[in-house]
């Protein structure tokens, strides 16, 4: 049932608009574990593309890469037109990335957390805008004056992609963004999600609920470190048979995993 990406759906840009991120045959080995292997893809400006897969099958490494917090043991990736490997600066600059355990200062409130991420990334004068704009746009003003550790799950969340996005990053990745977050807030966040890419931002994310999955403009499949379908939900489901749906392929792929590890 495992299909090959066609190259139409690897190179994005023929169909005229411009890769902001590119995988070229991008690869990631720790010691005996190929964790990432070969994945090559185009993401194109204003898209909010998903990368799903079960645990282990290689998203958080692939991100990292892109990040240039790690680096690729083979193969080469290029974000905001810098290499991540070569520049990884350059790429740190470019990118905001809320991880799958985000640090806010709980001791710290909502404010305080903006202006020191804010200070981190060396904005000065430009932060007070900046921080006016995070608190209408991720709706904190309520709340700046409370405790981080004091906040419900959804508002933690909305603090740390405020901080995510404090310098105007032109891509965003978020690695799990919702998980144990109540589905009032998991809506609202991805309508302030909706929102920044259609004002240009580069939304790449993971998650395992693939309701979300459902609405992201294109998604690929990462299985056991390798891209095994890639395309709108739409072409995706088509791709893995008539009539199933993201989340009948994500718990088909996860039962294959976990059947692999109990050797059955
Ligand atoms: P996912 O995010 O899809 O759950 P990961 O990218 O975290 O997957 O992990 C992919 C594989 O790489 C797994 O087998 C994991 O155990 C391994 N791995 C990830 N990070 C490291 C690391 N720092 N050292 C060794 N192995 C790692
Ligand atoms: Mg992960």
């Amino acid at each position: 049932m495992v299909t090959e990406p066609g190259r139409d759906a690897i190179h994005a840009h023929a169909a005229g608009r411009a890769p902001v991120v590119v995988l070229d045959s991008l690869s990631k080995r720790f010691g005996a574990v190929q964790a990432v292997s070969e994945a090559s893809f185009d993401i194109l400006a204003g898209e909010v593309f998903g990368i799903l897969g079960p645990n282990g099958s290689g998203k958080t490494t692939t991100i990292r890469m892109l990040c240039g917090l790690l680096l690729p043991t083979a193969g080469r990736a290029t974000v905001a037109g810098h290499d991540v490997a070569a520049e990884p600066d350059k790429v740190k600059a470019s990118i905001g990335y809320m991880s799958q355990a985000f640090g806010l200062y709980r001791d710290l409130t909502v404010a305080e957390n903006l202006r020191f991420y804010g200070g981190l990334y060396g904005l000065e004068g430009e932060l007070a805008g900046r921080i006016d704009w995070a608190m209408e746009r991720m709706l904190l003003g309520e709340i700046r004056d409370r405790f981080a550790g004091k906040l419900s799950g959804g508002q933690k969340q909305r603090l740390a992609l405020a901080c995510a996005l404090l310098h105007r990053p032109r891509v965003l990745f978020l690695d799990e963004p919702t998980a144990g977050v109540d589905p009032g807030a998991r809506r609202l966040f991805w309508k302030i999600i909706r929102s920044l890419a259609a004002e240009g931002t580069t939304i790449i994310v993971t998650t395992h609920y693939m309701d979300e999955a459902e609405q992201f403009d294109r998604v690929a499949f990462m299985f056991r470190g390798r891209l095994i379908a890639l395309g709108t939900p739409t072409e995706v489901r088509a791709s893995f048979g008539a009539g199933l749906t993201l989340e009948d392929i994500f718990v088909d792929l996860q039962e294959q995993e976990q059947g692999q590890e109990q050797g059955t």
